[in-house]
């Protein structure tokens, strides 16, 4: 049978105590290598675009497979972000990335830094508890 993008909502394992719903990417090697260059694409478009408002200075964008968090920001200006954001719902993809790239201004949580996120995401903080509902399973 061919592998498919693949999004599972709800309980995995027994295992995971509390029942929140779940995201996993069911593909081979080579199929997630192009799906990878597929989200880089969705992912330069949406950084220049917010980045239009905040101007800030950045390097490279990566896609990556990371077991715990949504995205990352280097100390040389480089922005990764987990495939998975891409199989979320546009508007917390969005916050993901709008996030990641105020942290190329504040390299850290203070209110400094959430006044950043949200003068583009205004209701930031409905969408942080909204990721909070997700695990990461494979
Ligand atoms: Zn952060």
């Amino acid at each position: 049978m061919k592998k498919i993008l693949k999004i599972f909502f709800g309980p995995y394992k027994k295992k995971y105590k509390k029942k929140r719903p779940t995201i996993s990417l069911g593909l081979d090697k080579k199929e997630y290598q192009n799906k990878k260059n597929e989200f880089l694409v969705i992912a330069n478009k949406k950084t220049v675009f917010f980045n239009e408002f905040y101007k800030f200075e950045y390097n490279k964008i990566s896609i990556r497979n990371q077991k715990t968090r949504w995205g990352s920001c280097s100390s040389r200006k480089s922005l990764n972000f987990n495939y998975r954001i891409f199989l979320l719902s546009e508007d917390l993809m969005d916050y993901i990335i709008v996030h990641e790239i105020c942290h190329l201004q504040e390299m850290n949580h203070s209110k400094s830094f959430w006044d950043l996120v949200e003068k583009k995401i205004p209701d930031y903080k409905k969408k942080r508890l909204e990721l909070k509902k997700y695990y990461f399973i494979n």
